[in-house]
């Protein structure tokens, strides 16, 4: 078969920028598709493509018209969930192609894809049950259930096996498709610095619950390690400097981690890295983070979300603003960029602004990157926070508008807020 993968374009609407003239909180992302790339090299029987629509936005039709592929499938967050849908009609005007959607908000809300344009929906880690997926398909064998899948019946509630997530789902079996990207690969750059930057996987998934987030359910709240060799081949298949670490959570089993700096060192890997992490496996785990230095551990991204402990616990982080202090503390003393996470809730104060931007300095947080609190549906959050949403069109799900009402004054919040990522893109050391 003839398959196309798309990444959306860069989207999402700015209600700072249309309501107040604030520019400079809109998000620009560009980094290699992963997701899809994975896909890809788990399909090597079918000819396949990627097309980025983030690095080429106006390449649809051409790659339609040329391509002619049998089966189109898309990948949407959900704040690009409704430029998915508009590509999708555009796929289906052109072409007669299967129309196939994934990814995080197909995995949170597979309702809102349950339209006449999308044929199947992709439910969860997809790596495995897009291939059955696709064989089923190809195979005209269409009759049994796919866990994980779900085929769309509009004006009906859809109906669908859940999938039990297993090593299986990591789909190991081949390397990514790096190579249908490569036209791209200037484009996937880390633009403070200038470095280009490649993505590997080394897990999936992750253990905690925090009541924000969308990643426990792509894995049914399971965390799934990739094997050692594996990590070892994705990296060694790239000529980047830099490799970004894309799992939510890098050190979840830390005994796993230890194991891949091991191998990283032995295969004579000379390469930078960025990782995600807790607070609390830094302060378990101090001679992990030292170990990974040694290897090439460059920087951390931290979810810190808040500075006190009340609002910690409101989120189910299952942290403290003391274990906080503590990772930043070792963290400083071994030499690792800090790169913070902070979510500014819209019923902050000026106080709780100001109360931040303190620590943020004072705490020497290398490069802050501050998000708003965004009920996204699927978390625990969207159905505690439901009846208090004013803003429900997704296009505005970008973490940086506030879709729940403002304590301040709007127009002040959205003044405070870009006030602080100002601060945090001055003093950004990375
Ligand atoms: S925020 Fe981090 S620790 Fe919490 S559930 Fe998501 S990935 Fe896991």
């Amino acid at each position: 078969m003839k398959i196309l993968l798309i990444n959306p374009p860069n989207c999402g609407r700015s209600i700072p920028e249309e309501r107040y003239g604030i520019t400079s909180l809109k998000q620009i992302f560009r980094g290699e598709p992963l997701a899809l790339e994975v896909l890809a090299g788990n399909l090597d029987e079918h000819e396949t493509r990627i097309l980025d629509l983030k690095v080429e936005p106006n390449g649809l039709q051409a790659e339609l018209l040329s391509f002619t592929p049998d089966l189109v499938a898309l990948t949407a967050m959900t704040c690009e969930a409704q430029t998915l849908l508009r590509i999708a009609a555009q796929v289906k005007r052109c072409c007669h192609a299967i129309l196939v959607v994934g990814g995080v908000h197909a995995s949170a809300d597979p309702e809102f894809f349950n339209r006449e344009m999308i044929d199947w929906i992709v439910i969860g880690l997809g790596k495995q049950s897009f291939r059955e997926l696709v064989l089923a398909i190809e195979s005209n064998d269409l009759d049994s259930d796919i866990p994980g899948v779900a085929r769309t019946n509009p004006g009906k509630t859809l109906s669908y096996q859940p999938r039990k997530f297993g090593r299986n789902d990591l789909a190991e079996r081949q390397a990514p498709r790096y190579d249908l990207v490569a036209r791209y690969r200037p484009d996937y750059t880390l633009q403070s610095l200038g470095l280009q930057l490649g993505f590997v996987a080394s897990a999936a998934g992750c253990p905690y619950d925090c009541s924000f987030c969308c990643i426990a359910p792509l894995t049914g709240g399971k965390y799934l390690t990739a094997s050692i060799d594996t990590v070892i081949r994705d990296i060694q298949c790239l000529q980047t400097p830099v490799i970004r670490l894309v799992d939510a959570n890098t050190f979840g089993n830390p005994g796993h981690a230890l194991k891949l700096a091991e191998a990283i060192e032995k295969a004579g890997i000379k390469k930078q890295f960025l990782a995600d992490v807790r607070a609390d496996t830094v302060v378990r785990h101090p001679e992990l983070m030292k170990r990974w230095k040694e290897i090439g551990l460059r920087a951390l991204v931290i979810g810190f979300e808040e500075i006190d402990d009340a609002a910690l616990g409101g989120m189910n982080k299952e942290s403290s603003a003391a274990i906080n202090l503590q990772a930043i503390e070792i963290l400083h003393r071994i030499g690792l960029t800090i790169v913070g996470d902070f979510i500014i809730s819209p019923d902050y104060t000026e106080r709780q602004f100001d109360k931040l931007s303190n620590f943020v300095k004072q705490q020497q947080i290398d490069l802050p990157m501050h998000t708003i609190l965004t009920p996204l549906p699927g978390t625990r959050l969207y159905q505690q926070m439901r009846e208090q949403i004013t803003i429900h069109d997704l296009d505005y799900y970008t973490l940086t508008n506030a879709v729940l009402p403002t304590r301040l004054d709007e127009e002040l919040f959205y003044q405070r807020y870009a006030a602080l990522l100002a601060e945090g893109h001055q003093s950004a050391k990375v």
